[in-house]
């Protein structure tokens, strides 16, 4: 007959075998161990059969599963420290004995160990009548082994079960991923994935550069940290572990890493743990790795999204300025550009004048305007004509202590033409550190395509200004006139303009020919000359209509003098030609302008015409 013992392990084993095929892939490890132990309970008629599980780490055995129904309340008061326990135990059987004070009230203390690992014991408490001793303990070591065997079985196959749901886990995170271009969604993704899991673990997510992620574990990921492991991760793209005995936990570094870099490091804090589970270890990794990746799509998606809009930006720019603005025109579009994309407080375009140190502000902000934007002028200034490069200052006040800084954030790029340095770009914040590098090489792109244009519109305008006086008749030019016209209306009580118009020009023209025509329009010239004083401005006002202004000069003397040109022009031009003039007046109690001024002569003109030629009109 066989022994009663290979009889009961039989049963065990089949009854363990049916708890696999009825759970239908819904292992859990408890509820396998926990039927195991009814099992042996009803088996040899027990009071309460109890698995004590041993943690090596703190050195303490707990409850991991028992019969006794209210175990599961207890559990946090189970564990008992003990010192040297494998020793203690020693593969053998206690009954009654066992030499541990917290375990004297069981019969039987069975061993759940073997030659390379300890599990922890079974403690069993039997009936009043129920006769334990009729197993030799032989027997019963013999059945310990078995019971260990079925436990670490029940722990293996629901770890396979668990392991699957993970896959499962990062296969559905795996396609979140690759449908998401937001790196905050997949921040999130990766945490919740994780908290999942692992509910237990504590995560943080070290990322070298945070541009705000609300509600993301985010650390910042120093260089210069003390934290050798997590920098050793994000810089050699490996694993890393960091075993802390002091404080009683484990720590684990998996860089998040894509094909083109590693985009920071995710962070796993395993409390009164001693070393991380491996396959828990590949899990994290892979998981890991594929964030890495799904972060580089997203930051590569950001990124040319990004490009797309600068080089639109850019393109809008030259566009813009290439289409003949007025330099004022030009500064206000450049400066509104500026201040919507970098959301810029003060921006300012400083020339560099030909005295080399001083500089004149063109278009910008009105702090440009006044004296407390000098040294910002002056600083930046001489730094870009000494270095010849742009300048980009996350916070002024550091570089200049001595000085109170009101605007710390600085970005300044140099307009250079021919190698020449023209001026330079300013743009400030008052918050330190409010540009970023991105927003600085747009800037300098920015400005390098549009400081051709720049320097063109200014060159127009000085050109403008340098041209005084008209080269055929040698009066001077409208824009002359116009100057001295505003100037005076600033300046005097009052000031009388005349418009003169040649008569019947286009038959002299044709008649003699352009050259002579030219020569009239010289000979008309010179007699306006002679016809006014130095203080008095003779212009071209545009093909053969010239004008006179005449500052502090009233109206009845400023008909005088027409009527006297009318007069000499008709005696003196050979071939003789006659003029028309529209007479206009301006005193300093009416409110008028240049333009008004220019518009009245006109219409006087007008009728001087349509009423015969040859004569002066007022207005
Ligand atoms: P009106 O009496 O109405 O002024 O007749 P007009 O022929 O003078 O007519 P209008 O003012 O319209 O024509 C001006 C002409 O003067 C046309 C243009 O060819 C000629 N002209 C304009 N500037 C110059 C110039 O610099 N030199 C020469 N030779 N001719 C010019
Ligand atoms: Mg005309
Ligand atoms: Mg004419």
């Amino acid at each position: 007959m066989e022994p009663p013992t290979i009889q009961w392990i039989n049963e065990l084993k089949s009854s363990f075998l049916n708890q696999i095929y009825e759970a239908d892939g819904h292992l859990v490890y408890e509820e396998v161990a926990g039927s195991l132990l009814s099992e042996i309970k009803t088996l040899f008629g027990l009071e309460e059969v109890t698995l004590y599980k041993w943690n090596d780490w703190k050195q303490q055995l707990f409850v991991e599963v028992s019969t006794n129904p209210g175990y599961q309340s207890s559990i946090e008061d189970s564990y008992i420290l003990c010192i040297d326990f494998e020793s203690l135990l020693d593969k053998r059987v206690f009954y009654r004995d066992f030499p541990m004070k917290e375990l004297k009230k069981y019969s039987l203390i069975l061993p759940m160990m073997d030659d390379r690992r300890t599990l922890g014991l079974l403690a069993i408490t039997e009936k009043n009548g129920t006769n334990l001793l009729r197993l030799g303990s032989e027997d019963w070591e013999e059945f310990a082994r078995e019971c260990y065997k079925l436990i670490q079985a029940a722990s293996s196959v629901s770890k396979i079960v668990a392991e699957e749901k993970r896959y499962k886990q990062l296969f559905r995170v795996t396609e979140k991923f690759h449908s998401s271009m937001s790196m905050d969604a997949v921040l999130g993704e990766i945490i919740s994935a994780l908290q999942e899991v692992y509910p237990s673990f504590t995560y943080y997510l070290l990322l070298s550069h945070d541009n705000n992620h609300e509600n993301l574990p985010i650390k910042d990921l120093e260089y210069d940290s003390d934290n050798v492991a997590a920098m050793q991760a994000y810089v050699s793209g490996t694993i890393q572990f960091e075993d802390s005995i002091s404080e009683r936990r484990s720590v684990l570094y998996a860089p998040l890493k894509g094909k083109q870099g590693v985009y920071g490091v995710l962070q796993v804090i395993a409390q009164d743990t001693l070393v991380f589970p491996k396959n828990e270890v590949e899990f994290i990794n892979l998981l890991a790795n594929t964030a890495g990746s799904a972060l580089e799509n997203a930051q590569l998606y950001q990124q040319s999204k990004r490009l797309i809009s600068d080089l639109q930006l850019i393109n809008e720019t030259s566009h813009r300025l290439n289409s003949n603005l007025r330099l004022s025109e030009t500064m206000n579009y450049m400066e509104e550009q500026i201040r919507k994309s970098f959301k810029a407080e003060e921006i300012g375009f400083v020339m560099i004048t030909t005295a080399e140190t001083e500089t004149a502000v063109l278009g910008s902000t009105d702090f440009f305007q006044t004296a407390a934007a000098r040294k910002y002028i002056t600083y930046v200034g001489k730094k870009i004509s000494k270095e010849k490069d742009s300048l980009f200052i996350g916070d002024l006040s550091l570089q200049c202590p001595e000085k109170e800084i009101k605007y710390r954030s600085i970005m300044a790029v140099p307009m250079v033409q021919s190698e020449d340095l023209r001026g330079f770009a300013l743009v400030m914040h008052q918050e330190p550190y409010y540009f970023s590098f991105e927003m600085f090489k747009l800037l300098q792109s920015l400005i390098y395509h549009s400081t051709l244009a720049l320097a063109n519109a200014i060159l127009r305008e000085e050109l403008e200004k340098m041209v005084i006086t008209d080269h055929l008749t040698g009066l001077y030019s409208r824009s002359y006139l116009d100057e001295r016209m505003q100037e005076s209306m600033k300046l005097d009580e009052e000031g009388t303009f005349i418009l003169i118009d040649i008569d019947n020009f286009k038959i002299v023209n044709d008649t003699y020919g352009h050259q002579t025509g030219d020569d009239i329009l010289i000979q008309v010239a010179n007699l306006i000359k002679t016809n006014i004083r130095d203080s008095d401005v003779g212009a071209r006002w545009g093909g053969e209509e010239l004008a006179i202004y005449l500052p502090r000069v009233s109206l009845e003397i400023g008909v005088t003098i027409a009527e006297r040109l009318l007069l000499k022009v008709e005696q003196l031009s050979t071939p003789k030609v006659t003029i028309s003039c529209g007479v206009s007046y301006w005193k300093q109690s009416r409110i008028d302008s240049a333009k008004e001024l220019f518009r009245r002569a006109d219409e006087a003109l007008y009728r001087a015409k349509n009423s015969g030629k040859n004569k002066v009109l007022v207005h």
